[in-house]
């Protein structure tokens, strides 16, 4: 008989959000009357940019024209979106990164779990806790890890505990690491990085010969002017970091598919004897296996993200959330509660409030004010304690979401 993998069956009780779904179904089925709320998963609401809807329908139209037909694509993504995204997310910050180092894939979520098939075995790898779980589970699976132990935590890895107490800032770690993952603005804290934070963590990667695989996917949601949007704005970056980038929360393609990893030519990694080998030079390898590219239609969407127009319409969007969650932030605060995050990220990281725990604060919301959210200790032990709301949704359900809670 075949065999399975059997690092998924290390896989904890399963991924946060079925467990959520499972909780919700089972409400929603003895409470049929019930309106929810849901403010959990962190999925946009918004439509899609018109820049981008036009964008994508001359795309099709192109497509029923033989001149306009376009088969597969490079599998690294198209020259005029790489060109566009390097100079405009890269380039015009100071950041030293070229059009053929940017990577067009369908998502953030698939690369930062994927790049794991460049990566040797025997990586000491660091996480925060808490984290997204992808992080976690993608190691898991792909054999990195020991077993789970009794809260949650993986065998082999390497946990950096964020809360109140750091002012969500994990600490450098102690003992030498070889792959660092770090996330800012952070999902599920919503804090968010400043340029000397940073610079110690590029310091460390350096010192210890480290890679930093640096997630940015909420960086359009950054307001104050000097905090950095990318790791390569640190001096030294190219040499120890890999950036994913993602227009699934700036530009509403949750469900479109579009996203891209930054690679910078002469990062490397050591084989096995020794010898320095460049990870772009794999990462496209892998890429041309494995992956043969997005839409064509998808991606002239995305290049008009980059549009006078498109630019206009993201910072709409990005500013609608943020407002949401200046809602969320002020209402629960007038509460009393103790809220984090929710400044420059679409996330309030909330502190549960009489020491109830996570789950029990889910709960609790669910079912007298019908408003899902997502505990904090699914996204790891240190999150016990904690509550994540998403600020991704309609300014009435938002609304709505606070006057329930506030009238419990
Ligand atoms: N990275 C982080 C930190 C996220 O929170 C998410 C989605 O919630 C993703 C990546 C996934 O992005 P994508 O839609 O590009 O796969």
């Amino acid at each position: 008989m075949v065999k399975v993998n059997g690092n998924y069956l290390k896989l904890k009780a399963g991924y946060l959000f079925p467990e959520i779904g499972r909780r919700v179904k089972a409400f929603s089925a003895a409470n049929p009357e019930a309106a929810l709320i849901r403010l959990g998963i962190g999925d946009v609401t918004e439509p899609l940019p018109l820049a981008c809807r036009e964008a994508m329908k001359t795309a099709i139209d192109a497509m029923g024209t033989a001149e306009g037909f376009h088969g597969y694509g490079p599998e690294q993504g198209y020259a005029w979106l790489r060109e566009a995204i390097a100079q405009q997310d890269f380039q015009s910050r100071g950041c030293e990164i070229n059009a053929d180092e940017i990577f067009v894939s369908d998502g953030s979520k698939c690369d930062s779990s994927n790049i794991l098939d460049i990566l040797g075995e025997g990586n000491r790898v660091a996480v925060t806790d808490p984290v997204y779980p992808v992080y976690v589970d993608s190691n898991v699976m792909a054999g990195r890890t020991g077993d789970a132990g009794a809260e949650g935590r993986y065998a082999g890895l390497t946990y950096l505990p964020i809360s109140a107490d750091n002012n969500f800032a994990a600490e450098i770690p102690s003992e030498p690491v070889d792959l660092i993952y770090l996330c800012f603005p952070n999902n599920p804290t919503g804090a968010v990085a400043t340029r000397a934070q940073l610079k110690a963590w590029v310091d460390y990667a350096r010192s210890h010969n480290a890679l930093i695989l640096f997630d940015a996917a909420y960086e359009a949601f950054i307001q104050d002017p000097e905090l950095p949007h990318s790791i390569f704005e640190i001096e030294g970056a190219r040499e120890c970091a890999i950036e994913f980038r993602s227009f699934s929360k700036n530009a509403g393609f949750t469900g479109t598919r579009c996203a891209f990893t930054v690679v910078p030519k002469g990062l490397k990694g050591t084989a096995a004897n020794g010898e320095l080998v460049e990870l772009w030079g794999l990462w496209n390898r892998r890429q041309s296996t494995k992956f043969n590219g997005v839409s064509y239609i998808i991606q002239r969407g995305a290049e008009a993200v980059y549009s006078t127009a498109g630019q206009a319409e993201v910072k709409t969007l990005v500013s609608f959330y943020m407002e949401n969650a200046s809602i969320i932030r002020q209402e629960l605060t007038s509460l009393g509660l103790q809220i984090y995050g929710g400044e420059h990220a679409p996330y309030v990281w909330i502190k549960t409030p009489n020491g109830m725990d996570s789950w029990g604060f889910f709960d609790h919301l669910l079912n007298k004010a019908n408003v899902v959210g997502t505990p904090g200790s699914g996204f790891g032990a240190a999150g016990e304690g904690y509550f994540r709301l998403s600020a991704f949704n309609s300014r009435k359900n938002v609304n709505e979401a606070m006057a329930r809670i506030k009238s419990l």
